[in-house]
């Protein structure tokens, strides 16, 4: 009989880690004003070098052993709608005691959406509790608590009952394309995965989330004087356009599945027939089966202009977040967390979204997860993004005696479950 929330809140140690958090709220905020300032935008290697310099610097308190792993280089279509390739910076990974039995995998990114050239680069307080900064929510916030909630642990007896590790990695605000194979591959070694993605500003955590795709598609036409030779032309944004309506009436054609074109360039002038147009677009999807649906019905559009009438149409991109669909394991660690709030006085709820997170490639490979345990906050990806000051500590604790619960067996039947689902 394993003891239950409340018994192992009252333990002495754990009770003298979890103060210990409180104690280091200043210095937890301090540390998002200097982590903020450093721009870290996807694309600024520099930048996220020097969150990575910060960072393992922070972390040498837990003395991990660390592993700096460079990602393959990615590839994206430019405006001229040709391929080119792209650097990706390096994803750390933090672990202590791998061959424990108990095994947890949390993770972050040190990217933000903002890149160097843009305006918001300094965190400012709006009010006594409310930061507005660069990355302040998503995510630096959340690798502090990461930070926070396992030197508590660390401070207990419980933590020789568990291997942790921890992968933050450089692209997840593009998409997650060259970390993916990592994420996927250190998620089938753990029994359960806590991501720190923000929670909402009111406390409530995403549950179920859709899947995504990013594609670029592009057609190629041939180009001719729009008078004196228009019928030798073969018109790339009649072509694409056409395209376009096709893929947007796939919206609705399962349930929540969702299609937007959304950026579109093509042509150069009124007198000039275009021989090149393309078009960005998303598609959001909720279960596996509609994204084999979605993929499908994407190649027989591209097929239907492609070498037809000498066009010849490309597709670039794909599905880089599978939906999260709530496995029963998944539930479990869900439910298990709730309780572990409910010991501190934090509500815990959660609601499904169509945003999607490193959350979605960890369940994709089989591992029950939960993925909003950062910082609470709000607005992210604009310059009004903030963080709630008084979840640091608050959010570390949760995160600490979520660890100690499953340090204590208390989560060994979510890790039976995650059997049966498999
Ligand atoms: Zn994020």
């Amino acid at each position: 009989m394993s003891a239950t929330f409340a018994d192992l809140k009252n333990q002495p140690d754990v009770q003298s880690a979890l103060s210990g958090i409180d104690a280091r709220q200043q210095q937890m905020v301090d540390t998002v004003l200097a982590w903020s300032r450093v721009n870290s935008g996807s694309r600024n290697l520099g930048g996220l070098d020097e969150m990575e310099r910060l960072i393992l610097d922070a972390f040498k308190v837990l003395s991990p052993e660390v592993e700096l792993i460079d990602l393959d280089d990615g590839e994206a279509v430019n405006e001229a709608g040709e391929v080119v390739t792209v650097k990706n910076g390096r994803t750390i990974r933090l672990f202590k005691r791998p061959t424990a039995n108990r095994k947890v995998l949390m993770t972050g990114h040190t990217d933000t959406v903002f890149a160097l050239d843009h305006k918001f680069q300094e965190p400012v307080w709006l009010d006594d509790n409310t930061i507005n900064g660069p990355g302040v929510a998503d995510m630096k916030g959340g690798i502090i608590v990461i930070l926070n909630a396992l030197m508590a642990f660390e401070e207990t007896a419980l933590a020789q009952n568990v291997g942790w590790e921890i992968l933050l990695s450089p692209d997840e605000e593009t998409g997650s394309l060259a970390s993916a194979k990592i994420l996927a591959e250190r998620a089938k070694a753990a029994d359960i995965g806590l991501t720190y993605e923000p929670a909402l500003a009111d406390g409530t955590l995403a549950g179920a989330r859709k899947g995504s795709g990013n594609y670029t598609l592009v057609v190629r036409g041939k180009a001719a004087h729009a008078g004196r030779e228009f019928f030798n032309g073969r018109n790339a944004v009649v072509a694409l356009s056409s395209m376009i309506t096709a893929l947007a009436s796939l919206t609705g054609e399962r349930e929540d599945m969702t299609v937007n074109p959304a950026v579109i360039k093509g042509g150069v002038a009124p007198n000039v027939v275009p021989d090149m147009a393309w078009c960005r677009f998303n598609v959001r999807l909720k279960e596996p089966e509609h994204a084999e649906y979605f993929e499908r019905k994407v190649r027989e559009i591209v097929a239907a202009w492609d070498g037809v009438d000498r066009y010849t149409v490309t597709l670039h991109g794909g599905i880089n977040r599978p939906p999260k669909a709530l496995s029963d394991a998944n539930i479990m660690l869900m439910e298990a967390i709730k309780a572990c709030g409910a010991e501190l006085g934090i509500k815990v709820d959660y609601v499904p979204t169509g945003g999607c997170c490193e959350g979605n490639n960890l369940a994709a490979a089989g591992l029950p997860n939960v993925d909003t345990l950062g910082v609470r906050g709000g607005m992210i990806h604009s310059a009004d993004e903030f963080v709630c000051v008084d979840s640091f500590k608050e959010r570390a604790k949760l995160s600490a005696l979520i660890l100690m619960a499953f340090a204590s067996g208390q989560l060994d039947d979510v890790v039976k479950a995650k059997g049966r689902d498999a």
